[in-house]
Formats: C-alpha cells, structure tokens, sequence
C-alpha cells in the first residue's frame, strides 16, 4: 500500500449468499498484495457466468473496508468498495476524511463565488466605464457638430447605419456590396466621433454607437429625407461613385474598363444639374468614377453657392484630392 494513506482493510461476505457466490466473490476479491489475481472474466468462465455477472454478485454480497488518517486533520475514516475497480482507485491514493472533504468543498465553493463575484463586478466596471467613453466621445461629434464636415455620400452612409443601429443589418444592408468602401466611410466617421464602433477581443466588431441625438439631427438635415419611410425604405441617391475594373484583353476594339456593378440604392442623376465627374487611377490599372451634383457638395459643406462663389472651386478642389469622395 505504497504512497497511499490506507492503513488497514476489512473485507466481509453477507451470511445470504450461496455457496457457489461466496467462492466466486472470494476469488473475485483474491489478493496478491494489491493486485487482483483474478479477472471477473476468468472467474465468469470457470463458473459458467457471464463476465458482467460476477462484478454484481461481488457487489450484492461483498464490502470491503479501507481505513485511513485523513491526510489534512489525520482523523480516521473509511472508504467502502465493492469491486475491484473502485479498490485500485482508491486504495493507492491519500484521502481526507469526510467533514475535511465537505469543509474543502465548502471552502472551494466560497472561492468559486468570490472569483464570479468579482468577474461580474470587474465586467460591470468595465461596462460602465466603456458607457461613459461611448457616450463622451459620441458627445464631442455632436458638439463640433461634425456631420456638417461629411459629403453627401458620408453623410448618406451615416444616415442609413444610424437609421438600421443594428451590427448584423448594416453589415448586410450597408456593407454588403462594397466592405472595403463601407469601412473607408466607417472610419471617417470614427474619427468624427459620429460612430463609436465597439469592439471584441479579436478587433471584430461587437457594435455599433450612436448618440441618441443623431439620428433627428441628420434626418433634419438631410434634403431628400423621407420621415414616413421604414429602416428598408429604399435610398435614392443623387451621385455616382463606383470603381471600373481595368479589361486586360489585347483586343483593340475591347473597351478599356468593363465589368457588371450592382447598386444598393436607385441613383438618380437629375437634368440640367451641374455634376462635377471625376476619375482617380486605382490599383491594378482599375479606376474610381464619381459624378456628384455640385450642388450637393457645396451644401453639405454648409457653403451658400451665391454668396462664396470662390468656394465651389475649394470645395470641389478638396474633393478631388480625396479620390474616394
Ligand atoms: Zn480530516
């Protein structure tokens, strides 16, 4: 009984059984030091059993004891097995008695609440902490007052997220078509403090922020706002922006760009408007077109087109170094 703190054994046999199942259980529980000499199998084929059989014969009518000093107070107890099994489980190991077991159980159950405890505390700071960031960083975009600084596609593009203020909607309704266009947006408006994107561990997005007073404000000044419309109500927008894939073929009647484009929203290029166009070169030889009403522009930017004639050509200007406009 090495290693173990098994002091002493008592093995005893009920006066009902039968004498073919007091020889099976004494051959079942032969012992050579610590090992069985007799497996349930060899007993079941000498007996004419079923293996499963002996175990249960052994386990109806036999109890063996296993004394102990528990190993934290070194009080004695008793562990009873009735098979071979739950014998060499236990019969090598230091064991504590039984009000020790329950004190450790106790006492692990206590540590177990105090660590959730403080989990959920640590979790709750964290939240409100997180709370107040979103909410003073999203109150410095409505101070500056800074969706007046976004072009009109910006300024659409926070419209409709503020509108849908779900992460999984406006991945599928916003992103869906364009991600990397729809992150360029997103990212402007981050650092506008017109968004707060709330993320995971891994930099995934958890959610999106809004402040509360957004949405009216944009919707107040946005020129075509519906109010009676749904969150699906379908965009009309007034401009044109989208990338033309570069067409490879060596073909000299081949047209220089070609491709199939899908557009989210039904786009609306009205008569006797002035539209600035613009081209900017793109990786891999593609190209980004965009036609944008001036007059959008320049109201965006809150600049009256009659007083300031000079900022058309600014605002235009500006627009045209920041291809994705
Ligand atoms: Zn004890």
């Amino acid at each position: 009984m090495k290693n173990g703190s098994i002091k002493n054994t008592e093995f005893s046999v009920s006066d009902e059984c039968t004498t073919q199942e007091r020889d099976i259980i004494s051959r079942y529980w032969e012992l050579d030091n610590t090992v069985f000499v007799n497996k349930p199998s060899i007993i079941a084929k000498e007996f004419n059993f079923k293996t499963y059989q002996i175990p249960a014969i052994a386990a109806k009518h036999a109890i063996m004891k296993l004394y102990f000093d528990c190993k934290s107070c070194h009080n004695e107890d008793v562990i009873e097995v009735k098979s071979q099994v739950a014998y060499l489980r236990n019969i090598k190991k230091k064991h504590n008695c039984k009000s020790c077991e329950e004190e450790i159980k106790v006492n692990e159950r206590i540590r177990r609440e105090r660590i959730q405890k403080l989990r959920y505390e640590t979790e709750l700071k964290h939240k409100e902490l997180l709370t107040e960031e979103i909410n003073k960083t999203l109150e410095k975009g409505i101070i500056n007052e800074s969706w007046k600084l976004l072009d009109n596609e910006q300024f659409n593009f926070l419209l409709k997220i503020c509108m849908i203020n779900n992460r999984n909607k406006i991945f599928s309704q916003v992103f869906n078509d364009d991600f990397n266009r729809g992150w360029q947006i997103t990212n402007s408006l981050e650092k506008l403090n017109l968004v707060y994107i709330e993320r995971k561990r891994d930099k995934s997005v958890k959610d999106f922020h809004f402040s509360e007073e957004l949405l009216p404000i944009l919707q107040n000044n946005h020129l075509n706002y519906e109010p009676t419309v749904e969150n699906e109500k379908r965009f009309e927008w007034d401009r044109l922006s989208m990338r033309l894939k570069k067409n490879y073929s060596t073909n000299e009647f081949d047209p220089l760009y070609s491709g199939i484009a899908t557009f989210k929203e039904d786009v609306v290029l009205k008569a006797y408007t002035k539209h600035v166009y613009s081209v900017w070169p793109k990786e891999n030889g593609n190209i980004w077109i965009s036609i944008t009403p001036i007059e959008d522009i320049v109201t965006v930017t809150n600049e009256p087109i009659e007083n300031e004639p000079r900022h058309i050509q600014e605002i235009i200007k500006s627009m045209f170094k920041n291809p994705l406009n």
